[in-house]
């Protein structure tokens, strides 16, 4: 899936979460959302924030090939993991809601990599298989008309109507 695909499909999930964060820490919130979304794709060498921090994605290409264990459950529990031990000593809800929206990037951005035609193999090193969670026709090819001229401006209606929505008295304010 494209790096758009993935961005817009975590806002539709983060979008309605951020009214629970703290109004100024909202941006925060939400940058680490898009980090999320992107951080697996630093297994490719072309992606979107690969071309941006090339350093750690080339280190990142050393251990792993492209959709390998960046796009794993394993490593989900990892970051979930190591964020605990770092929220003992820094307990502040600011630094949870990241790890969070960092998380959910993730976890939508291997829900996306599902939905294509190449799948993933999600548990992997315990199990190498390619998983899908569409049936065989209605898999997405990645950077095809169906990904750019349907899938992507349909969330983006969605999430469009949702920020409208959740942030409805902030938009009356400034209109
Ligand atoms: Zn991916």
């Amino acid at each position: 899936m494209l790096a758009k695909s993935h961005i817009i499909s975590t806002m539709i999930v983060l979008t309605p979460l951020s009214i629970y964060v703290e109004q100024d820490e909202v941006l925060i919130f939400l940058i680490a959302g898009v980090i999320g979304a992107l951080f697996p794709d630093l297994d490719e060498k072309g992606s979107f924030l690969s071309r941006r921090v090339y350093f750690i994605s080339k280190f990142i290409s050393i251990f792993t090939e492209h959709r390998g264990w960046t796009h794993t459950l394993i490593i989900v529990l990892i970051y979930i993991i190591i964020g605990a031990i770092f929220l003992k000593y820094n307990e502040t809800t600011q630094y949870a809601n990241t790890l969070l929206a960092f998380v959910v990037g993730n976890i939508i951005h291997m829900i996306g990599d599902l939905s294509t035609r190449s799948g993933l193999q999600i548990l992997y090193p315990f199990k190498k298989k390619q998983y899908y969670i569409l049936p065989r026709g209605m898999r997405i090819v990645t950077n095809s008309k169906v990904e750019i001229y349907i899938l992507i401006p349909f969330m983006a209606t969605v999430l469009l109507m949702e920020i409208f929505l959740v942030y409805k008295e902030i938009l009356q304010g400034i209109i």
